[in-house]
């Protein structure tokens, strides 16, 4: 039977965990190493979702991010998006609008969702609960609060995307 694959580009400034939450998602690992690019393009996991079956693809950045030269190639054809910030990085949450430009730019209105990750760091938190509420309203998207490193809601992620994009 039809097969459904679904391209996810996870974008938001260098180190909020991008490239360790598809590896996360995709392998099952954790690493603390930083590592500026896991060296492919994208890793995939089929899950199913709603009886169907759905290979996700998940485009990283190869560590680019504040070059501002991630090519077109990389969106191109996305049809879906997660925006992280890290809950210990104030940039990368007010770099957050201009991101989702960014995707809207190549891609149009896609299903996108809003992650803060690194919440297992929340003591050291420069994100106000309430701000980031406000800005997923103000952006028309869900958040997602998540921990990577111990693996919270990260499948949930994933699995909002990928029913959004089957409800289209
Ligand atoms: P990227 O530049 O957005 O791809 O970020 P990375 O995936 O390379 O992660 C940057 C650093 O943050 C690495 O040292 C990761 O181990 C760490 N990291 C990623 N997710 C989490 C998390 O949920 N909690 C904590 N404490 N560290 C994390
Ligand atoms: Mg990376």
């Amino acid at each position: 039977d039809l097969e459904i694959a679904i391209k996810v580009v996870i974008v938001g400034n260098g180190a909020v965990g991008k490239s360790s939450m598809i590896q996360r998602y995709c392998k099952g690992t954790f690493t603390k190493d930083y590592k500026k690019t896991i060296g492919v393009d994208f890793l995939e996991r089929q899950i199913e979702c709603e009886g169907e079956d759905v290979r996700l693809m998940l485009w990283d950045t190869a560590g680019q991010e504040e070059f501002d030269a991630i090519t077109k190639a990389y969106y191109r054809g996305a049809q879906a998006c997660v925006l992280a910030f890290s809950t210990t990085d104030r940039d990368s949450f007010d770099a957050i609008h201009s991101w989702k430009l960014k995707v809207e730019d190549e891609c149009g209105e896609i299903p996108t969702v809003l992650v803060q990750n690194k919440i297992d760091l929340m003591d050291q938190s420069v994100v106000d609960p309430e701000e980031a509420d406000l800005l997923s309203r103000a952006l028309g998207c869900r958040l997602l609060r998540t921990s990577v490193k111990e693996d919270v809601n990260v499948n949930t992620v994933f699995r909002h995307l990928a029913s959004r994009c089957l409800a289209e």
